[in-house]
């Protein structure tokens, strides 16, 4: 992936001890190709290598102390100056604020129609509703049914009505009337550009005036992400970009590219199929990420966000009095899961993503875990140390799993609990440490 070519482009000037001017063209050289592979448009690719360039002469690279660790610098800014540089918002001010959604089949409209209400339900304290617009599927209404129900937020629907503007004109006067503050409007898109679907959402477009028209793309589709876009804006002149499924590995040279042919900001990220897989998008983080040093600026706030303070006070307490048991060891690990699945996160920490690369990590990592946990009885949950060999094999037949397993996670745990007594605490930042982070 592009991070290991730009690795490998540093790594032409870590290895030599005095850097040169043939390092730095060779480097930019590689540079220049890791962006190509990552789908990065060639001119955008070309202009960005020279920008690099003239920076680096300007600044004197050559002779500054640490001319490897500037260079990184200048690509760093440069990267993130492509993306966009600043955070870009969502406006949030009309009454109701309608934001519309398009973008082709599959590239994640809907469940990012729900990530968005549920992250302005629970992070800005709106009353979103969802609407239903996508008419030529049955299906498609039921899924974003069932993901409304899933994060309790409203979804509007008329299943025998067959054109999406009334539907769009009516979902908003149901907002009005029912006190809902945001209207997201999911909308129907076909597996190509064409004609029928943007005439569509043009007529949906001028008909509800959004304050904001979301362009959703696939973050894997490439330089076809690129031209989609190009094809939406001319139609809509949408406000941001979403980029879903930047997953795990996904480095997203579309990411790169689309800011530079369509001029507009990319808002946010979609990062896994779950409902919290929502990022703000943060040019410059990107950029460090994309540069392999890993996003965990991003990582340190997601945990802080789902790290209750008070669950963590009362966890220390417990390690001070040797009273930390399977129960405790069962809520941290239902904490670890609601930060994301462990793909996600793993990618996010620098190093680990290419160490970690060929091992299959299961999202239910800790299925086995939890089994286990559940068929013990609360004292044995309390003292571990009463979990002998008669109880052992009682556990592991009520849990489904081998005796072996659940040996294995009593070592786990006995090693869980004499590093968190190493510590000060549970917190966020201590978990961070046990990451590696
Ligand atoms: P739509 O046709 O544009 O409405 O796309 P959907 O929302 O139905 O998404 C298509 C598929 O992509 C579904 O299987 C989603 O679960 C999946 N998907 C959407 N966003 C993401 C994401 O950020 N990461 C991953 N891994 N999958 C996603
Ligand atoms: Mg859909």
């Amino acid at each position: 992936n592009l991070s290991d070519k730009l690795d490998k482009a540093f790594h032409i000037l870590k290895g030599h001890g005095k850097i040169t001017e043939v390092n730095v063209a060779d480097t930019l050289k590689e540079v220049r190709r890791a962006l190509l592979d990552a789908d990065v448009n060639f001119k955008i690719a070309k202009d960005f290598t020279t920008r690099v360039k003239e920076k680096a002469i300007g600044q004197d690279v050559l002779t500054t102390l640490q001319p490897g660790q500037l260079l990184v610098k200048l690509v760093k800014d440069e990267l993130t100056e492509l993306m966009g540089g600043d955070v870009a918002g969502i406006n949030l001010q009309g009454t109701p604020s309608v934001i519309l959604m398009s973008g082709l089949q599959g590239s994640g409209k809907t469940t990012f129609s729900g990530k968005l209400a549920n992250y302005l339900q629970t992070k800005k304290n709106k009353k979103p509703l969802l609407v239903a617009c996508d008419i030529y599927r049955p299906a498609a209404i039921n899924q974003l049914h069932v993901v409304g129900d899933s994060i309790g937020v409203e979804v509007y629907s008329e299943p025998e009505n067959k054109n999406p503007v009334e539907i769009a004109q009516n979902a908003i006067k149901h907002a009005k009337a029912n006190g809902f503050n945001i209207v997201i409007v999911d909308t129907a898109g076909r597996l190509a550009v064409d004609k029928e679907m943007m005439d569509e959402i043009a007529r949906v477009h001028k008909a509800i005036q959004p304050q904001e028209t979301l362009f959703v793309v696939d973050s894997m589709t490439g330089q076809d992400a690129v031209n989609t876009a190009k094809a939406f804006n001319d139609i809509l002149n949408f406000d941001g970009v979403i980029l879903t499924k930047l997953d795990g590995d996904t480095r997203g040279g579309a990411a790169l590219s689309i800011k530079s042919v369509v001029n507009k900001p990319i808002k946010f990220v979609g990062t896994g199929e779950k409902m919290e897989a929502i990022d703000v998008f943060y040019p410059d983080r990107m950029a460090e990420r994309i540069l392999g040093m890993g996003d965990v600026i991003s990582l340190v706030e997601r945990a802080q966000e789902q790290f209750d303070e008070e669950e963590a006070r009362k966890l220390q307490k417990k390690i001070a009095k040797n009273e930390f048991g399977f129960d405790d060891f069962l809520t941290q690990i239902q904490q670890v899961k609601k930060m994301g699945n462990m793909k996600d996160l793993v990618g996010m920490i620098p190093g680990a993503s290419k160490a970690m690369k060929d091992v299959e990590i299961e999202d239910d990592a800790f299925k086995h875990i939890e089994a286990i946990i559940h068929s013990m009885t609360p004292i044995e949950r309390k003292k571990p140390a009463l979990i002998d060999v008669k109880r052992k094999a009682r556990i592991a037949k009520g849990s489904g799993t081998k005796i072996e397993q659940v040996n294995q996670l009593m070592k786990q745990f006995d090693q869980m609990s004499k590093m968190m007594k190493m510590m000060q605490g549970p917190g966020g930042k201590n978990l961070m440490k046990m990451m590696g982070g």
